[in-house]
């Protein structure tokens, strides 16, 4: 096993397992995101606003003679429901699209539906039916594998691509962004998330109930939506100058919008993964990433940030014990159980059958194409 280690400028340690450290003891991550960050920045805002408008203008174009010009995908959280917002300042006609698995919040719902009645928007939600959920989520569980949420986020894609091709929509707005999600996610904190070759091969090994509502997304739909019919995601808020805080005053103001007491509230299973299952299973914590963001953007002190890490990601230990046990009942766990899937070591993904190496070939013959045109 590696030595312990921790970066001298921002709080990501050994618990990446790509880590390196320069010889004043910074990290790759910080380094890489400093780099990152320049590359950003580069645009003045009046740059932003020419490439921002040639957007708007091809996404008017793509939706004429269609019911929608794009989709927008949906969670409840700010930073997609001000990408809806921003859509309707900007004339366009988005689809909303949302996808439920059961664990969504009541405010999450409350938000989403609030906010498409008042901006006028459209909003088709897809529900996977509970037990066949359950049944993934479980199968995920008996596997050992780090990513559970793989299975939403490979849904979610699917999703918005399917209803991009049902309405031959070229252009699929996202609320990912460089301005807060910050520094890289470690290769081995979670895993590829086109792999359906993975979830079927897990599911076929543990699960029980016949997937029938869980829509799926391989890297072959990728590659077909990608570079046959040109279907795409934009991160559409790297076209403004992006300040969450800001952004959610505006939603509250505007669509009375309500904010969430707490990080991830937006799903219940989320919070307690990351604030739970990840530190205690896995020996992840994702404040690192966050912490150090904070850091490297120079909003936070870095003696500051390493005080956080002695206390549990949960601020409030009742709201903890609350969590798990929600968590337990509705998948149906019983604590002894639970607590020995929590002491097992984890697995690797790439244990059961899976489609990564498919990715990364692609990516390593793009790296030679890149390497041979320039
Ligand atoms: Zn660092």
């Amino acid at each position: 096993m590696k030595e312990y280690r921790i970066c001298t400028r921002c709080v990501m340690d050994t618990s990446a397992d790509d880590i390196t450290f320069d010889e004043n003891g910074y990290c790759n991550y910080c380094t890489d995101f400093i780099n990152q960050l320049e590359l950003f920045h580069s645009d003045s805002e009046s740059e932003l606003e020419k490439k921002r408008e040639y957007l708007i203008k091809k996404v008017k174009k793509d939706g004429q003679n269609k019911p929608y010009d794009c989709i927008v995908g949906v969670s409840g959280g700010v930073d997609s429901s001000y990408v809806l917002y921003l859509t309707k300042q900007y004339g366009l006609r988005p689809l909303a699209v949302h996808l439920d698995n059961g664990w969504n919040s009541e405010l999450a719902t409350h938000n989403i539906s609030n906010l498409c009645n008042k901006l006028g928007v459209d909003l088709y939600t897809h529900v996977i039916d509970w037990e066949e959920n359950r049944d993934m989520q479980l199968s995920f569980f008996a596997a050992n594998v780090i990513d559970i949420e793989l299975l939403m986020d490979n849904a979610m894609a699917a999703l918005n691509y399917n209803q991009s091709k049902k309405y031959n929509l070229k252009y699929m707005l996202s609320g990912t962004n460089s301005a807060t999600e910050g520094m890289r996610m470690p290769y081995n904190w979670n895993h590829y998330k086109y792999d359906k070759k993975n979830i079927l091969s897990i599911h076929k090994k543990f699960g029980k109930v016949k997937i029938e509502t869980h829509p799926l997304f391989s890297t072959w739909d990728f590659l077909w939506n990608r570079y046959i019919i040109n279907h795409k995601w934009i991160s559409f808020l790297d076209y403004f100058v992006y300040n969450k805080a800001a952004a959610l005053k505006i939603l509250q103001k505007e669509v009375d919008y309500k904010p969430y007491p707490y990080k991830h509230y937006e799903s219940v299973f989320t919070r307690f993964y990351q604030g739970y299952i990840l530190p205690h299973k896995f020996n992840v914590d994702k404040r690192r990433l966050h912490l150090s963001t904070l850091i490297i953007a120079g909003q936070m002190a870095r003696e500051e940030a390493l005080k956080h890490f002695n206390s549990s990601p949960y601020a409030d230990p009742a709201q903890e014990k609350q969590d798990k046990e929600f968590v337990m009942k509705k998948l149906g766990f019983t604590e002894e159980r639970f607590e020995k899937y929590i002491k097992t070591p984890g697995v690797s993904h790439e244990y059961y059958g899976s489609e990564k190496w498919l990715m990364n070939l692609l990516v390593y013959i793009n790296g030679i194409r890149k390497k041979i045109i320039k």
